[in-house]
């Protein structure tokens, strides 16, 4: 079948609307009509070359819902007409991963889906006979994807896509590493680095936990509204204190915060917020996903007084099992996605979701279809 896509031919190109072809869903797949996705920072470091996995030409999107429009024979816990939220990372519930109960990380399917591929290894995206790849396994750039059952959270269908497409990625993803990964308790204090979707929802996630006191940290200034209204107590721009951030955070917190959770990708930011932890039991959680063979350097001594260091995937949430309970909280007013939306544009004018998220100007642009 036809679908309108905006297709990636290259780094550091913008992206180009075509109508290309959609090969039917294999046994264990399904079609997907997406309704609306989010452009996450992801999906730029992609677009700029940053990332070492980069397969052109390919649809990106990775941050989408949609409905199932069609299903492959060995199918057996979708049907058609079922809404779906695609996920970037699978939940085949028989690997070692998912079994172990231990991790989100479900590797089922992760070699091909690295290489832009479906799990048998072809594409079910082609312009003119040519293959286009996949991106992380979701592709939500195309109007209509094909995705891996084991790779769609089937959540309750009167959800409005155009907000809760962002628990595809960054609302989940930082409020989920604020509960899960932070582990965050009642009068908590906190520091969140760098308030894009993922930052300002760590923050929300902080405030659900019960923090008293939550710190967040931006270089754009423009951020420190939503950060409040997401529930941060404090603001910080590096710029405006000669970059004295962990020096000025210590101070804050009488000696360090209990949790700090980063969102910006920059490695000297990553090492700052490990800084601003507290002695002996302060926990850092480094959500954002650094350049191409960037390394992060540290005094050992900094773990070694008691601190811990930690990442996060997608926030430790189990999609199949527990994306459905985010969007109940959505739609219960528990979490909220609305303020995040800053841009709403259709697929045509993507381009400009870039650059509004390279200039700081938006925290989200959903695209439509
Ligand atoms: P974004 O670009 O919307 O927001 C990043 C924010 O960081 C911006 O507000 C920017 O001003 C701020 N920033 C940049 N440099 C800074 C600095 N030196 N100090 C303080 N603030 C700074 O990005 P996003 O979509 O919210 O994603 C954030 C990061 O998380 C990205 O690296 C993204 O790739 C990553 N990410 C990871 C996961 C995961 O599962 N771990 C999921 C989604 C996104
Ligand atoms: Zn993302």
């Amino acid at each position: 079948m036809k679908s309108k896509a905006a297709i990636a031919f290259a780094a550091n190109q913008p992206l180009e609307v075509l109508e290309i072809d959609v090969a039917g869903p294999g046994p264990t797949e399904a079609l997907v009509e997406i309704m609306a996705t989010g452009v996450c920072h992801t999906d730029s470091v992609m677009l700029d070359g940053q990332n070492s996995k980069a397969r052109f030409p390919a649809v990106l999107g990775h941050e989408g819902a949609g409905i199932v429009r069609g299903i492959g024979a060995q199918v057996r816990d979708l049907e058609i007409g079922d809404h779906v939220i695609p996920l970037y990372g699978s939940e085949c519930r028989t690997c070692h991963n998912c079994t172990s109960g231990k991790t989100n990380l479900c590797w089922a399917i992760r070699k091909t889906r690295e290489k832009g591929l479906m799990p048998d290894g072809s594409t079910r995206f082609s312009l003119c006979g040519e293959a286009i790849h996949h991106f992380m396994g979701t592709s939500t750039f195309s109007n209509f994807t094909v995705v891996p059952e084991i790779a769609l959270a089937k959540i309750r269908s009167d959800a409005p896509f155009d907000k809760i497409c962002l628990l595809g990625c960054g609302v989940t993803t930082g409020i989920g590493a604020a509960i899960n990964d932070g582990d965050i308790r009642p009068g908590d204090t906190v520091a969140v680095f760098g308030l894009g979707a993922v930052g300002l929802s760590a923050i929300q996630g902080a405030r659900l936990a019960g923090a008293t006191k939550i710190i967040g940290v931006d270089i754009n200034s423009g951020k420190r509204a939503s950060a409040i209204a997401m529930g941060a107590t404090h603001f910080i721009n590096p710029t405006e204190i000669a970059g004295k951030t962990v020096e000025c955070i210590l101070d804050m917190t009488s000696g360090g915060v209990d949790v700090a959770l980063e969102a910006t990708g920059d490695i000297d930011v990553m090492r700052q917020s490990l800084e601003c932890c507290h002695v002996g039991w302060g926990t850092c959680v480094l959500m954002g996903v650094e350049g191409i063979d960037q390394l992060l350097s540290l005094p050992p001594v900094l773990v070694r007084y008691g601190r811990t260091l930690k990442g996060s995937y997608f926030g430790g949430v189990r999609g199949r099992s527990e994306l459905p309970k985010y969007v109940d909280w959505y739609m219960e007013g528990k979490i909220v996605i609305d303020p995040l939306i800053t841009h709403v544009m259709p697929v045509e004018e993507i381009n400009t979701a870039f650059d509004l998220m390279r200039s700081g100007e938006s925290v989200r642009s959903v695209i439509t279809f």
